[in-house]
């Protein structure tokens, strides 16, 4: 098989990755773990833009790019799409399909931090579960409310403001936990659809606790989509 560059950053790029093998390349951004146990040659940091990765690709000779960032990391599969553009070679994503709200979830579509801050007025208590964002934003916490806020890592918040530095995969029963103690009221999210972190959502349905869900951001077409890493395995098996 021709060289394969992977771009990944979610569980799923990993499973994509342990299969492949020295040939191939395995790109991090660098801001999470890299692993250091795979076969293929795993490369951190990024490129310089769309130009710098169709520059990588034409060095490296690949003939196939493989998107399979997350799907709020909208600026890496743009790059992507463009990039395989320029080098004319294939571009395949792997897009994790959307969370589905069931029978009496009560979520609420916001479309950036504005919009959240207007739909969180009537709340106390919430959770936010956006990653590092809402860190800018501590000096703005009404008087009324006090903030929960989940990141991978552990930061500095204020009198209004605890930070839990957390790493999925949620237990459900953690999670109930966490929303008891801390008497969350609302709970923000983003979309990932990950099983990993859909414990919270089951909580808020169970508590009746309303969700801001941080809208998915637009990503570009490519040449094939996969909404599994079974699927992305048996197309590159053929
Ligand atoms: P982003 O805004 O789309 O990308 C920002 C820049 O980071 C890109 O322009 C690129 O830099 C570099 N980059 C991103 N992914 C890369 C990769 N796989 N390999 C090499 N360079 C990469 O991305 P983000 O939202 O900051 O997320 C960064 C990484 O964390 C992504 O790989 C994503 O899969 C992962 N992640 C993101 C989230 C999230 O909520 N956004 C959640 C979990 C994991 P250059 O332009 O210099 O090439």
């Amino acid at each position: 098989m021709k060289p394969i560059l992977l771009l990944g950053g979610i569980t799923e790029a990993l499973a994509i990755a342990r299969t492949l093998g020295p040939q191939h390349i395995y790109s991090l951004a660098g801001v999470g773990r890299v692993p250091t146990d795979l076969t293929c040659q795993v490369r951190v940091g990024g490129y310089g833009g769309a130009e710098g990765l169709a520059r990588f690709i034409g060095e490296h000779g690949i003939d196939l790019l493989l998107d399979a960032t997350h799907p709020y990391a909208a600026q890496i599969s743009h790059n992507a799409a463009t990039a395989a553009r320029m080098t004319g070679i294939r571009c395949w994503a792997l897009r994790r399909p959307a969370w589905q709200a069931q029978a009496g979830d009560d979520w609420r579509e916001v479309a950036d931090w504005s919009e959240l801050v207007d739909a969180l007025q009537p709340f106390r208590r919430p959770l936010f579960t956006l990653g590092r964002e809402p860190l800018q934003h501590l000096h703005e916490i009404p008087p009324e409310q006090f903030w929960t806020l989940r990141a991978l890592d552990v930061y500095p918040g204020n009198d209004r403001c605890e930070v839990i530095g957390a790493r999925g995969p949620f237990l459900i029963e953690d999670e109930r936990a966490l929303f008891e103690r801390r008497q969350i009221d609302v709970l923000i999210s983003k979309n990932s659809g990950s099983s990993a972190t859909e414990p919270k959502l089951e909580v808020a349905r169970e508590r009746g606790v309303p969700v801001l869900v941080l809208k998915r951001p637009v990503l570009p077409g490519v040449g094939r989509e996969f909404r599994s890493v079974s699927e992305v395995l048996a197309a590159l098996s053929v």
